[in-house]
């Protein structure tokens, strides 16, 4: 059986074909650009292939609400020629095939639940730390929507004394988002975030805010594991920073299995940066008739 995929990015979309076990048999990237210039070029790429079903996992906001009438939209990203685009719509009108929809960081997540550090899991959380920071979240085996989807970049974060930076966030300055995303990185040290690999004090200070956000999860929605992915999550080294001070901030207040080995607890994503894409065959798989 062949899936679609399309993992809707910012700054590209990658397409994919698969089969039912998350295998890749083919892929492609195609820049973001405008809905009229970007979808034509995807939607050509799964024609006469035979797709059973098409996942899409996208940037967001998006609508998930299966009541709503713009159910499927792109809603109010600051993207503006995406705003209020018909993503699944176009894409069934397109294709003519069953289509399943997340957001890019609950496809993530999901390509871990099926084939990766979630598999066998049934609450999980799943951050990307990127050019944005997102969350994904599945609690008792489903994706979390509810009023639409969390906006775990969007977390309000204690500011470290030490820190000055003002945060990069449109909306909330100094936001999970605003204070740990790899343009932040970037705008606080004044290089790119590769490039300061061997300066301790930027990891360091990485660290305490994304463990802030691991703490505050764990304590609402109690996940069975943390997965950590994107693109500055690529420094190693953050792992047992992280994990340093998330036991600081719980202060001896829980005592599970869990938080007895955190190594096992707070991971890397494992799918060698396929999470999304997989994720996206995972949700064709499950919205295919
Ligand atoms: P996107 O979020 O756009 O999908 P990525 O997850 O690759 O893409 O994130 C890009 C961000 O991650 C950039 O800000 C970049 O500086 C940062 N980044 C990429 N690779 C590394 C790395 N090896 N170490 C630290 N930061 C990195
Ligand atoms: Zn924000």
């Amino acid at each position: 059986m062949l899936y679609g995929a399309l993992e809707a990015g910012g700054t590209k979309m990658v397409v994919a074909l698969g089969d039912e076990n998350g295998k890749i048999l083919e892929q492609k990237s195609i820049p973001t650009v405008t809905p009229a210039e970007t979808m034509p070029a995807v939607f050509d790429f799964f024609r006469g292939k035979g797709i059973k079903a098409l996942g899409i996992a996208c940037f967001g906001p998006i609508d998930l609400n299966r009541q709503s009438s713009t159910y499927g939209f792109i809603t109010t990203t600051p993207k503006i020629p995406w705003r209020n685009y018909d993503i699944v719509g176009d894409a069934r009108k397109n294709l003519g095939v069953p289509v399943g929809f997340d957001t890019d960081v609950n496809g993530s997540l999901l390509g871990e639940a099926a084939w990766g550090a979630a598999k066998g899991l049934t609450d999980a959380v799943y951050f990307t730390i990127g050019t944005g920071v997102g969350g994904g979240v599945m609690t008792n085996g489903k994706m979390l929507h509810g009023m639409m989807h969390p906006e775990l970049g969007h977390l309000l974060l204690r500011i470290r004394p030490d820190d000055p930076f003002a945060g990069l966030c449109p909306n909330h300055g100094t936001c999970f988002e605003g204070m740990a995303c790899g343009p932040a990185i970037e705008a606080r040290w004044g290089a790119k975030a590769v490039d300061l690999k061997d300066r301790p004090e930027v990891w360091d200070l990485e660290a305490w805010y994304i463990a802030q956000a691991v703490w505050d999860c764990m304590v609402t929605l109690s996940p069975q594991r943390f997965i950590l992915g994107g693109g500055v999550m690529h420094q190693a080294q953050l792992f047992p920073l992280i994990r340093k001070y998330v036991l600081e901030f719980m202060n001896g207040y829980l005592d599970t299995a869990e938080v007895h080995d955190l190594d096992h607890y707070i991971v890397p994503a494992s799918l060698h940066d396929d999470q999304g894409i997989m994720g996206c065959i995972r949700l064709a798989r499950d919205f295919a008739d």
